[in-house]
């Protein structure tokens, strides 16, 4: 297995799958069901680049939040439909009503999460909501890339790893590039999905996953838009597992990235424990989002968007207390050895069934 950084480390970021000149990384499941990067070694040359542009290699620079806000989109169909206050929607729209070109993830028809890019609003809504996997990057960076360089105005979304994989990849800052990351507290492997969908031996293949929106922490499968399995996420085996941590990527417990210093320009979250201690006189029923504004850049592009929005400002520490992931990485579920060790003997269903 790849030997371009620590493995435990990996992010899975695919930066240096996208910047090997001779295009020999091959991401490859490894026992535990983890997606990692393979150098196929008859092709290597020894550049290095592959471990001279991963972002576990080296430190890339964060910064403190400018500003706080709580905020979510006036149009309530969208805040609904979305996992926190649609707010992610707001910035994908602006970005294409002004001729730029939006990156986020989707589930296609075989349930695979992907990164793509979208050009018109039509587009925009198989990014609505949170996927509870890790999405496939795939070769986006070098698209980004050559994008940039045609002066291409750029929006990506993504978990901060991603984020620092773009930036780590991309080298250099480039005006025409926003990037928004999600606070995260991390992300099970593709593998996962497919193999507990598997399990519930369904009479057919769903085409549409969602954890978030509409059926808020609901595990929901869906043919031609009509549901065929839903369980509360406390019900459901995956759902819960994922919630308290059984079988994250191993990086993800100790993620350079889950505190208050940010990686990107904007950071986009849950609000969680707004109004606790400092009141909050608003309806937040249909969903609050946090949003953390880390750079002038940042700052500029959120006043763009003020007018389709309703914000307030809030204190950086009420975001900070509410989430543990702007204070530590996730804690590992007490069962995630055994779930790894059963996984490797007996497969998925039988370790999530005796580690649940
Ligand atoms: C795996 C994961 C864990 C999260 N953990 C937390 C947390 O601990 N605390 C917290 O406050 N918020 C967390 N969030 C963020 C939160 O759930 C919302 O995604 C965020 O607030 C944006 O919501 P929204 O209503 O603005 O837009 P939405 O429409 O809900 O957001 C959609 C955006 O999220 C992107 N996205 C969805 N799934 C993924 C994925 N798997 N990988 C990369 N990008 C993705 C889409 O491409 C799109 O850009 C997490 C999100 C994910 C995906």
């Amino acid at each position: 297995m790849s030997n371009i950084c620590d493995k435990t480390k990996c992010t899975g970021c695919m930066a240096c799958y996208n910047a090997c000149p001779r295009h020999c990384i091959s991401m490859v499941y490894d026992e535990n069901g983890i997606l990692n990067p393979q150098i196929q070694d008859n092709l290597c040359s020894g550049c290095n680049i592959c471990s001279t542009v991963c972002p576990v290699n080296k430190d890339i620079p964060v910064t403190m939040p400018l500003e706080t806000y709580a905020c979510w989109d006036l149009n309530n169909e969208n805040r609904k439909t979305s996992s926190s206050g649609g707010i992610a929607f707001i910035f994908y729209e602006h970005f294409i009503q002004n001729d730029g070109i939006v990156y986020g993830c989707y589930y296609d028809e075989n349930l695979q999460l992907k990164f793509s890019k979208a050009t018109t609003l039509e587009e925009l809504g198989k990014f609505k909501t949170s996927k509870y996997s890790q999405a496939y990057i795939g070769n986006i960076f070098r698209e980004i890339f050559s994008m940039l360089n045609n002066n291409k105005n750029i929006l990506f979304i993504g978990t901060p790893c991603q984020i620092a994989g773009l930036k780590s990849y991309l080298r250099k800052d480039y005006d025409n590039l926003i990037t928004i990351d999600l606070i995260c507290h991390g992300v099970p492997s593709q593998k996962f999905i497919d193999e507990y969908i598997n399990s519930l031996n369904l009479n057919t293949f769903p085409d549409n996953l969602t954890f978030r929106g509409l059926n808020d922490f609901y595990f929901v499968l869906y043919k031609n838009t009509d549901i065929i399995y839903s369980k509360k996420a406390r019900d459901d085996a995956y759902y819960s597992s994922f919630l308290n941590g059984l079988f994250y990527r191993e990086s993800c417990y100790t993620c350079k990235y889950a505190c208050k210093e940010r990686i990107s320009d904007i950071t986009i979250g849950d609000f969680w424990g707004l109004g606790e201690k400092i009141p909050f006189n608003h309806d937040i029923t249909n969903g609050v989002s946090v949003a953390l504004i880390n750079t002038e850049k940042g700052n500029n592009f959120f006043n763009n968007i003020k007018d389709k929005i309703f914000f307030e400002k809030r204190t950086l520490q009420e975001a900070v207390e509410g989430n543990e992931q702007l204070r530590h990485p996730s804690i590992k579920n007490k069962n995630y050895e055994k779930f790894k060790k059963l996984y490797i003997d007996y497969g998925f269903e039988y370790a999530l069934k005796e580690c649940l």
